[in-house]
């Protein structure tokens, strides 16, 4: 639609007489803010705010979405298409501006040769989360599913969690975040939502200034969000499983368990009894660092608390043994009963409750299961040949991607690098600026921000379908997404009814067919609630495994393949890799505040605030290597190592390294980034990232 006719959703702002359109963030943040967009005029934004009708939002928005202006209006946005005609990874002097069409013609012509050459198989398009659009986002694996490209197992994020979460309940959902108000503990377990999600933040501090409520965080290191806590508890990377059982040890251990729930909604709870008999708090202090005074105060809180409320993060997910830290933790409330009461219970994501359907936006219908399905977080193993991932099948020799940097931010970085500095690989990058990822391609591609395009998203954080449209028009030669599948799908022969949609379109499909009513009259409205009654997002209608019941005993066998040795209860699931001689500390990489992955590292006042990348280190550990603040340090684990500066701080265990992420590559020392010491090794059952579980050494540079 032009944009002279999107008028139906803005309003004036009386202040100061400027235009004010309705949005949503589209970034990869649980929180996808409803957002009031300053439009100056139709090629330019002003302040962006969060919107204060919306219930969730409740007019709070990070600094770097509302300073947006420098984003969206930044110097280096891309704004033509690009060839590349000089080396890979020098940046932009190497590519010469071409025209749309010929950047497309090449792009169709060097997929085809290559399916011609290898087989379709060989196209690995790939993308994540840039943009957490549906329409914008997803489209591209209906490309994919057109043309009989490899697949993509989308392990960067939400699988270890995704898994753990649902081996207990069964479903993505949980209690709505809103209810915090009716909360007298919040436990915030695995994530930093002060730099990352700060709307939980202020639901939080609302219940403590409303009802006295308790915060309590757990989390390996002293966050932003740990310092506004009442209660800090500080495990290992990669133990929260056996800091649940001890909680749990002592919950049944005090009767805090709550026997007539457990019999009428849970399945197992005589075997967790028992075998929780052995994970006492003098068992976790061993493991997780945390002293056995510390987990006995937390659990006689939680288990005298009825109206608990966990806040289930990613972070603590991103190990090897991942899905079991997720799936114990959530049995807390299962033990106690909390979901029962009014701001009990837990949240781990939403996504669950909205039931979208994209079988046209994705192309489902046109999928075939038999076709590879690659694991983008093997994206460094597979671009360098290893045989696990590729088996006798082709390799990939044309990647096309949107949505996403692996150069940075993929796991293994040095095979990441080594595969696409390969020069029998085609790679084109549709971009919003020339990423590292963009810099190896060999065509690049303007793409649009979410201000400049058409889409719908839902949330992990809230229960709010919102549907946006463009706020202004697109920067230089910048397309969307959308725009750019349906001209490569022309040239390409890719025949599926989506392709002749527009975005619009698409959503209203996708609505209609999820029950839902059109796109424009949720547009109007801003959003659609789609909050579940108190007895479902509470699970007092049952649980969402088929027996309605939580599994203390967990099926992984129906959640991945690899799944063999996983712990039949909640437990300390022990293939984490452990500190060791060679490598006697525990990196996490977690991520900073003013970067979004690699989002917003491009924006000055982002890269301002965070300085320059950072090791945190304990002050002993410090003294014991000879290292001094500022000094460099040398983090090695066995793919490598990088060099980045010291900061002593006491806000870690002395076993533990944190380098905020993610940085650029050159932002570092020796031009390689944090991830180079991440392995590419697949957590359990069923895969993700384990970009917080690296046993590493430290050697002063
Ligand atoms: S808090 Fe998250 S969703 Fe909200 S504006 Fe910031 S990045 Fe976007």
């Amino acid at each position: 639609m032009p944009l002279d006719q999107n008028h139906a959703n803005t309003g004036v702002d009386d202040r100061t007489d400027v235009q004010v359109f309705h949005s949503a963030c589209p970034h990869d943040c649980p929180s996808t803010c409803a957002l009031e967009v300053e439009r100056l005029d139709p090629q330019t934004i002003g302040r962006v705010r969060g919107a204060s009708a919306n219930t969730y939002t409740s007019g709070v928005i990070c600094a770097k979405v509302a300073r947006y202006a420098e984003r969206v209006h930044h110097p280096d946005r891309l704004t033509k298409p690009l060839r590349r005609v000089g080396a890979k990874g020098v940046g932009r002097e190497a590519f010469e501006e071409i025209s749309w069409d010929e950047a497309l013609d090449t792009v169709a012509d060097r997929l085809k040769q290559a399916a011609a050459e290898h087989g379709p198989e060989t196209v690995w398009p790939f993308y994540y989360a840039g943009t957490m659009g549906l329409v914008q986002r997803d489209g591209i694996n209906r490309l994919r599913y057109a043309m009989g490209y490899s697949r993509q197992h989308s392990t960067f994020c939400s699988t270890l969690s995704d898994a753990g979460w649902f081996a207990g309940t069964g479903s993505k959902t949980g209690v709505d975040a809103r209810e915090m108000a009716d909360s007298d503990l919040i436990v915030i377990w695995g994530c930093n939502p002060v730099s990352t999600q700060v709307n939980v933040m202020t639901h939080a501090t609302r219940a403590r200034k409303n009802r006295g409520a308790t915060i309590v965080v757990v989390d390996p290191y002293v966050t932003e969000t740990a310092k506004q806590a009442d209660i800090h508890l500080m495990p290992n990377p990669g133990t929260d499983g056996a800091l649940a059982c001890a909680v749990m040890h002592v919950l049944f251990r005090d009767g805090h368990a709550d026997r007539n729930y457990l019999a009428k909604y849970t399945a197992g709870h005589a075997e967790i009894e028992q075998h929780l008999k052995t994970r006492t708090p003098e068992w976790a202090e061993e493991i997780t660092g945390i002293p056995v005074a510390e987990i006995e105060a937390f659990a006689a809180l939680y288990g005298k608390t009825q109206r608990s409320y966990l806040r289930l993060g990613f972070g603590f997910t991103r190990s090897r043994n991942g899905a079991v830290q997720m799936f114990s933790a959530s049995c807390l409330p299962a033990v106690t009963g909390a979901w029962q009461y009014p701001g009990g219970g837990a949240l781990y994501s939403q996504a669950g409750i909205y039931g979208i359907d994209q079988t046209i936006i994705k192309g489902e219908d046109v999928m075939d299961t038999s076709t590879r399905l690659l694991d983008q977080s093997r994206i460094g193993p597979i671009l360098t040949g290893d045989p696990r991932d590729l088996g006798d099948g082709p390799p990939v020799t044309a990647l096309f991607i949107q949505n996403t940097n692996p150069m940075n931010v993929a796991p293994d970085l040095g095979k990441v690098r080594e595969g696409f500095a390969r020069d029998d690989l085609f790679v084109c990058v549709h971009e919003q600026f020339l990423t590292e990822t963009a810099e190896m391609a060999d065509i690049v591609l303007p793409a649009t921000t979410f201000l400049e395009h058409d889409d719908m998203y839902v949330a992990g954080g809230h229960t709010h379908l919102q549907v946006t449209r463009a706020v202004i028009e697109p920067v230089g030669e910048a397309r969307s997404n959308h725009w750019v599948l349906c001209e490569l799908a022309k040239r390409l022969g890719a025949e599926h009814p989506g392709f002749a949609m527009s975005e619009w379109e698409l959503m209203d499909d996708a609505l209609a067919r999820s029950g839902y009513g059109d796109a424009q009259s949720i547009w109007e409205g801003h959003w659609e609630d789609r909050a579940q009654s108190f007895e479902e997002a509470h699970f007092l209608n049952g649980f969402g495994h088929a027996d309605g019941k939580f599994h203390f005993m967990p099926d992984w066998s129906a959640i991945g393949g690899n799944y063999a040795g996983m712990p039949e209860l909640p437990d300390h699931f022990t293939i984490i890799d452990d500190r060791n001689d060679d490598h006697p500390f525990r990196l996490v990489t977690a991520p900073s505040r003013n970067y979004l992955n690699t989002s917003f590292t491009e924006t000055k006042t982002s890269q301002v605030r965070e300085g320059r990348p950072e090791a945190q280190i304990h002050p002993e550990v410090c003294t014991d290597l000879g290292l001094e603040e500022g000094d460099l340090v040398r983090i090695g684990s066995p793919q490598g190592s990088v060099v980045v500066h010291v900061r002593p701080t006491e806000g870690v265990r002395r076993g533990t390294v944190i380098v905020e992420s993610v940085w650029p590559n050159r932002a570092f020392v020796e031009g390689i980034g944090i991830n180079l010491l991440v392995s590419a090794e697949a957590g359990m059952p069923n895969g993700g990232a384990v970009f917080h579980d690296t046993a590493v050494w430290l050697r002063k540079a």
